[in-house]
Formats: C-alpha cells, sequence, structure tokens
C-alpha cells in the first residue's frame, strides 16, 4: 500500500502509535500494518506495560487499545490516562473484536473511534484520519 499518514505542516513529523494489545502474534501483525502506513508504532502488552512506557517519557500521536487484557484492562488504562493530566489529552482509538457492551462501555469513558477486528486497512486510515486529524 502506497498511502502514507503525515502530519498537515510538518513533512518531517512521523506520527508515533502506541498499540496495547495482549495477542502477541495480533499486535505484531499490526504494528507491520501501521509501520507500512508511514507510522511509528511502539507496542505495549496490557493497559499496565502501555502507563510505564508513558509515564517514562514516551508520547503518541495515538494510542489504540484493546479493551479485554489481562493484569490491567483497556478499561482501567482509561481511567489512569484520564486521571493524569500529562496524559488525558492523547487521542485513543478502540479495538475490539467483542460488540456492543464494550462499545458502550468504552463510549462512557470518552471514547468514540472504535476498530472492528480483524483489522482493515481501509477502516485503520479512516480512523487514523479522524483522531490524527
Ligand atoms: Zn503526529
Amino acid at each position: 500500500m502506497l498511502v502514507t499518514v503525515s502530519a498537515a505542516g510538518d513533512p518531517e513529523h512521523r506520527h508515533g502509535v502506541l498499540l496495547v494489545e495482549d495477542d502477541y502474534d495480533t499486535r505484531d501483525a499490526f504494528i507491520a500494518i501501521l509501520e507500512s502506513l508511514g507510522l511509528a508504532a511502539v507496542g505495549a502488552a496490557n493497559g499496565r506495560e502501555a502507563l510505564e512506557q508513558l509515564w517514562g517519557g514516551l508520547r503518541p500521536c495515538l494510542i489504540i487499545l484493546d479493551m479485554a487484557m489481562p493484569e490491567m484492562d483497556g478499561y482501567a488504562f482509561r481511567r489512569a490516562q484520564l486521571a493524569d493530566p500529562t496524559l488525558s489529552d492523547i487521542p485513543v482509538a478502540v479495538m475490539s473484536g467483542a460488540g456492543w457492551a464494550v462499545e458502550r462501555d468504552a463510549r462512557a469513558l470518552g471514547l468514540t473511534t472504535f476498530l472492528r477486528k480483524p483489522i482493515d486497512p481501509e477502516q485503520l486510515l479512516a480512523a487514523l484520519g479522524e483522531c490524527l486529524a
């Protein structure tokens, strides 16, 4: 695919994405897709790992968040993110295969962009455009 996602006004800027997903194969495949779209993608296996990276100084342009994960799930991660004023502005897209109950609970936490598994590159690009505008 030749489409790339770049920031308006700064051609040097490469959007960074933090992908929070517990399944290694899904994470690995998704990072490859994001990189092929011109994004700098970093993975975390659960919410706690993601928070550690963010507290360590990582500042992605977008977080893509799985909701069902061991140790710290997407809801707990989102609550911790919102409670930290240095992190609360980072846009978050939800990645889910689990249906409408997940979506309702995620919306209650201010999450409005949803990616359905399996990830389709066109759907991904539309969501990226929404979050990175
Ligand atoms: Zn960016």
